[in-house]
């Protein structure tokens, strides 16, 4: 089978890898592929579908540069309304032609004498002068190995992973985990359920989400005002700038940790609860979690809030204390493999493959580009999360890192970019710094630390620092090398 060679090969069609698709159609680049394993786009948008699931920034921030949406119908916009959005920015900005949908690229490993990386597919052969990974970190479920696992009789699935034709109506339902799936996905089903049981092995923290539909007035003039909407926008970003505040300075947490007790203390009478409800550990320290509807819904007469889960056994699961609760459904809200995504184990450059250079404590240069293999650019890598503000921005910040790389390898002649050892160590020190003293690193466990309990997922300043340091492709932070006579001439993709 003859091999097809692109420009630049994306992997995975969520707002990473479409974001991306779009900003190289926006500056004249159309030989490129987004090769994804699912039949349809949407990334986590198209694979969470749990009941409840919605964005936990507002809409009008969470949406792409250059396909701005007037018409979000609430200020958190449910998934299967931000999944539409998605399909429209691809039919809009004509990405469509780039999909190679049920494509899962098997490896992509870095031929440094033709300098492009072969990229193996389940459905043929590639070869791309840079690969961009846009696989994201919240997308492979983690299921906890918890004694007897395999031996439950029900359904058992995660929420990533739900199956919408499950009926949970007298169902007695058991939940393990508290973080922001569990938070939506209770109150969504509580109604309906004949008993649920939520296994909560540490308090998660809440604050008020005042979550409310936009009127049919308001979108008309945000659509026909296109400065109206820019300036919602930049209020809603100097907003969540300084929600940021809190994280870092530890004397500002106490404001937060305040407003979290108030609206637990509002919504939850009985002080028993309220106080197995309460945090031990600094505001911000786990991701800080919006609801109105969580706490009313663990009131309710047929939930039960237990510990932690010890054991699971056919028709029960266990609590640490050996109550054993019935359950004829398991969902599991466990959270996902942020640093040992199995895509990282397909991935193979200088110095061998990405996991194992890695080994559970992922680094990278700016977030985005690693030493040790050329010309790859992740969206979504280490330090490029946020607890405060809408990701999609910083997705944007690496994407003109990439679409600086590459208009430099056009410049110059080049056929490879890599980040210089010194500069990468020099970045992850610079992050380590800004780490120190900051909510994330107060103690607790979250998903944000890697192994060795270094702070691997969050970037901890503020967004328009990291779109600072981030956006700017500075060639001499890389090791560039020139083209080859060898190399194959990119093509454009065809429909
Ligand atoms: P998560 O925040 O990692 O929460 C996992 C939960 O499972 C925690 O409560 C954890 O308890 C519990 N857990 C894990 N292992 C357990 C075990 N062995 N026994 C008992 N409990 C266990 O996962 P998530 O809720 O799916 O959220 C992950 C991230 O995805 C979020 O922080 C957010 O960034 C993103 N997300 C966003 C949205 C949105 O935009 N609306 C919605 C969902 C998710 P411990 O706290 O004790 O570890």
């Amino acid at each position: 089978m003859p091999v097809s060679h692109v420009r630049v090969a994306i992997v995975g069609a969520g707002f990473g890898g479409i974001g991306t698709a779009a900003r190289l159609l926006d500056e004249g680049i159309d030989s490129f592929v987004v090769f994804e394993t699912g039949e349809q786009i949407g990334g986590v948008w198209r694979d969470n579908v749990y009941p409840g699931a919605a964005c936990d920034v507002e809409s009008h921030l969470y949406e792409l540069r250059g396909t701005p949406n007037p018409d979000w119908s609430r200020w958190f916009a449910r998934q299967p309304e931000i999944w539409a959005y998605l399909q429209r920015v691809v039919a809009e900005r004509g990405i469509g032609r780039h999909l190679r949908l049920a494509h899962t690229v098997e490896h992509a490993t870095w031929d440094d004498a033709a300098a492009v990386w072969r990229i193996e597919t389940d459905r043929g052969d590639w070869t791309a002068d840079v690969l961009v990974s846009a696989v994201g970190v919240l997308a492979e479920p983690r299921i906890p190995r918890i004694p007897g696992l395999d031996t439950f009789d029900g359904p058992a699935l995660h929420t990533a992973r739900w199956d919408p034709d499950l009926d949970l109506g007298r169902q007695r339902v058991a939940v393990i985990g508290t973080g922001a799936s569990a938070v939506q996905f209770v109150p969504a089903v509580q109604p309906d359920v004949e008993r649920l049981t939520l296994f909560m092995r540490t308090p998660p923290t809440l604050l008020a989400r005042r979550d409310r539909p936009l009127g049919h007035g308001w979108r008309q003039r945000l659509g026909r005002w296109p400065a109206a909407k820019q300036a919602v926008r930049a209020a809603l970003y100097g907003v969540h700038e300084a929600q940021g505040l809190p994280f870092r300075a530890p004397e500002l947490a106490g404001v937060g940790a305040w407003l979290a007790r108030r609206h637990l203390r509002a919504q939850v009478a009985d002080p028993a609860l309220r106080r197995r409800l309460t945090p031990g550990y600094r505001f911000g320290c786990k991701r800080v979690l919006l609801s109105d509807d969580f706490y009313p819904a663990v009131t309710q007469p047929n939930v039960t809030l237990a510990g932690g889960a010890a054991e699971i056994r056919p028709d029960a699961v266990v609590e640490a204390d050996g109550t054993a609760h019935p359950a004829d459904v398991l969902v599991f809200a466990t959270g996902f493999h942020v640093h040992d995504f199995p895509f990282i184990d397909r991935i193979v450059g200088h110095s061998g493959r990405l996991s194992e250079v890695w080994r559970g404590a992922p680094t990278a240069h700016v977030g985005t580009t690693v030493a040790g293999f050329p010309n790859l650019f992740l969206i979504q890598g280490p330090n490029t999360g946020l607890g405060h503000s809408s990701v999609i921005l910083m997705m944007e910040a690496q994407i003109d890192h990439l679409v600086g790389a590459l208009a430099a390898m056009d410049a110059h002649g080049l056929a490879s970019v890599e980040p210089r050892p010194q500069a990468q160590a020099a970045f992850v020190a610079e992050v380590d710094r800004l780490s120190e003293g900051t909510t994330w690193t107060s103690g607790c466990d979250s998903w944000y630390l890697d192994e060795s309990g270094r702070n691997a997922a969050i970037w901890p300043g503020s967004v328009g620092a990291f779109r600072r340091r981030v956006a700017p492709f500075v060639p001499s932070e890389y090791v560039a090398r020139r083209a080859t006579e060898a190399r194959p001439a990119a093509a454009a993709v065809t429909p």
